[in-house]
């Protein structure tokens, strides 16, 4: 297996790769971008072409090609190498993808890829069905980008395709195709325009289904399978994902038809949530591409309250949102089948900020309910109300500049505006300023201890002091530097090393016959005796700072030895209080004493 993954770690960039998930920017001999791992203003993660390796200075994370992809695509290994060697253009031996425990969802896919085909076939073959998609404004391209098919009326069409083939029902009702009633399986989706539904890598992993026709439920979801969990997926993300890259922008829409409509007009940065609500894990796969996220959901009630609910999961990643309000009746469809995509670009241009939105729709409630046009209108107390319902609003905002925007919307109905404007939003600060304590001391007190930091890298890491853990990753990248190496070889022997990764790399790097030269520095990582060592070297080798010169190199071993010097005193010390100390151990005792007073 090491031998596989070390041919297509050399047959693919990993430059290349990640600069289709991050901008990269050069820097010396590496790139460095920001970290899609976690969240900073200035980038800590650098790619170094030379040793096809990342490594991340800010949270730990380090890798090659497969540790790469799979943490930002969510794949396992299995996943992550069929990827690869796709891309590597390497072919997987049969026995390598059948011998894997993910052995039955592999034949769960290839019942889904198998009904993809029978759908497609039955599409060509049904002119109604054809003709739906053609009033519909769907051009021949758009159907067959999106795999669209049909399900023929009838209740064992795909029953009896899939038993022709071989496949075996209980499987086939596993995958949330085929349902078992009492006189046998029979078809979960009659009669539809059948949409496949991909994963990330762009294999069919469910359906929905339209009804052709009148009928109940009108859209109709593939049932949660062990391929499909609804709260993960969004729709369209296989064609979008490369567009949502280049342009850092992703637009969220609800259905299908709004998102297929939006890629035929060339909006191919489109995803959609699949009749579901949207999710953290949706906003999660987002948030390391993106930098702003539109929302574009219907513009009646139940679309105002998506976008709301949508809006917060994102400001609470701290992804910019915006609202994207069509006129009243129209939906993306509509108004691109109308218009053109031309149609669509103004309110783009428009979209609100999500905070706005939100506060917008506490202002147009209470002009509902009194029957006015402008908030001035109200009466003072509906106005004291509506201050009071928008203040929460404002506070549950992350982003100050938001809060001020805010504010500035509502300052003219505060009373104290009558003083003066600026009296007016003093006096909204000051109240959101107290909302604000208030709500601070209600989280500390309900968050449980271990929820409060996040989980930082050294966690798991002995609690030796920082400076130590620099001066010895110091020596180990003296050993690592051609010019350098020999001058550390002899005072590297006299530390003793608090980390035990540090002292087994040491170890390995100075029983190598001769200290690697330049060229052999990016063979190193290859040929490490133990895998756990690879992001401690990776890091080593990419660290920008120069190594310690002979003089630096002395000081450190110094340092070192003192440091273990007196934790041993220490430790005799406590010894010698607790029980009557042999010879041995005082005269050692003594001999640590003299030598450090
Ligand atoms: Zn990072």
């Amino acid at each position: 297996m090491r031998n596989l993954r070390e041919e297509i770690r050399e047959r693919i960039d990993l430059v290349e790769l990640v600069s289709e998930y991050v901008r990269l920017e050069r820097a010396g001999k590496n790139y460095k971008a920001l970290c899609p791992f976690h969240t900073e203003r200035t980038p800590s993660f650098h790619v170094s072409p030379a040793l096809n390796r990342f490594h991340c200075f800010g949270c730990g994370a380090s890798g090659d090609v497969f540790t790469f992809l799979m943490r930002i695509e969510g794949l396992s290994f299995q996943e992550a190498l069929r990827r690869l060697a796709d891309r590597a253009g390497i072919e997987l031996r049969a026995d390598l993808s059948t011998s894997e425990p993910s052995d039955a969802l592999e034949r769960l896919r290839k019942i889904l890829y198998a009904s993809n085909f029978f759908y497609r076939q039955c599409l060509q073959r049904t002119f109604h069905a054809q003709q739906y998609l053609q009033e519909r404004g769907l051009t021949k391209e758009t159907i067959e980008r999106f795999e669209l098919g049909y399900a023929p009326d009838g209740w064992d069409h795909l029953v009896r395709f899939l038993q022709r083939h071989g496949f075996a029902l209980e499987e086939a009702q596993q995958a949330g195709l085929i349902e078992a009633g009492r006189n046998g399986y029979y078809d979960r989706f009659r009669n539809r325009i059948m949409f496949p539904i991909h994963d990330p890598s762009g294999r069919v992993i469910a359906f929905g289904g339209r009804i052709l026709g009148e009928g109940e439920p009108k859209y109709l979801n593939s049932p949660e399978t062990p391929l499909f969990e609804k709260r993960r997926v969004l729709y369209g993300w296989w064609q979008a994902r490369s567009a949502i890259l280049r342009e850092r922008t992703a637009l969220l829409v609800e259905g299908y038809l709004d998102l297929m409509m939006l890629h035929q007009y060339g909006l191919t940065h489109a995803v959609a949530t699949l009749g579901t609500a949207f999710t953290e894990e949706h906003a999660n796969r987002l948030r390391r591409l993106v930098e702003r996220v539109y929302l574009l959901f219907d513009s009646d009630a139940a679309g105002v309250k998506a976008s709301l609910s949508a809006g917060e999961i994102l400001m609470r990643m701290g992804i910019p949102t915006f609202v994207v309000s069509l006129p009243e009746g129209d939906d993306p469809d509509s108004l691109l089948r109308r218009e053109g995509a031309s149609g669509l670009q103004p309110f783009l241009a428009r979209a609100t900020p999500f905070a706005l939105f939100g506060l917008e729709q506490v202002i147009q409630r209470y002009l509902r309910s009194a029957g006015v046009n402008d908030p001035l209108d109200l009466d003072p107390f509906m106005r004291t109300e509506l201050l009071k319902e928008a203040l929460q609003w404002v506070v549950r905002l992350l982003n100050p500049l938001d809060q001020t925007a805010c504010l500035q919307v509502l300052a003219p109905l505060s009373p104290a505006y009558l003083t003066s404007p600026q009296a007016g939003m003093e006096s909204l600060q000051q109240e959101l300023r107290r909302l604000q304590r208030r709500s601070a001391g209600q989280r500390r007190s309900s968050t449980p201890v271990s929820q409060q930091e996040p989980e930082s890298p050294s966690a798991n890491l002995p609690a030796v002091p920082k400076a130590v853990i620099e001066a010895e990753q110091a020596l180990l990248r003296a050993l690592l530097n051609p010019e350098t190496a020999p001058l550390a070889l002899e005072p590297i022997r006299r530390v003793v090393w608090s980390l035990p990764q540090h002292a087994q790399l040491a170890e390995w790097l100075m029983s190598l016959p001769h200290p690697p030269s330049e060229r052999e520095l990016t063979q190193l990582l290859n040929q490490l005796p133990d895998e756990s060592l690879e992001p401690l070297l990776t890091q080593l080798l990419m660290n920008p700072l120069p190594p310690p010169n002979a003089h630096e190199i002395e000081e450190y071993v110094r340092y070192l030895q003192k440091r273990i010097k007196r934790q041993r005193r220490q430790q005799l010390a406590v010894q010698l209080r607790k029980a009557p100390a042999d010879e041995k151990t005082l005269q050692e005792y003594w001999q640590l004493r003299v030598e450090h007073d």
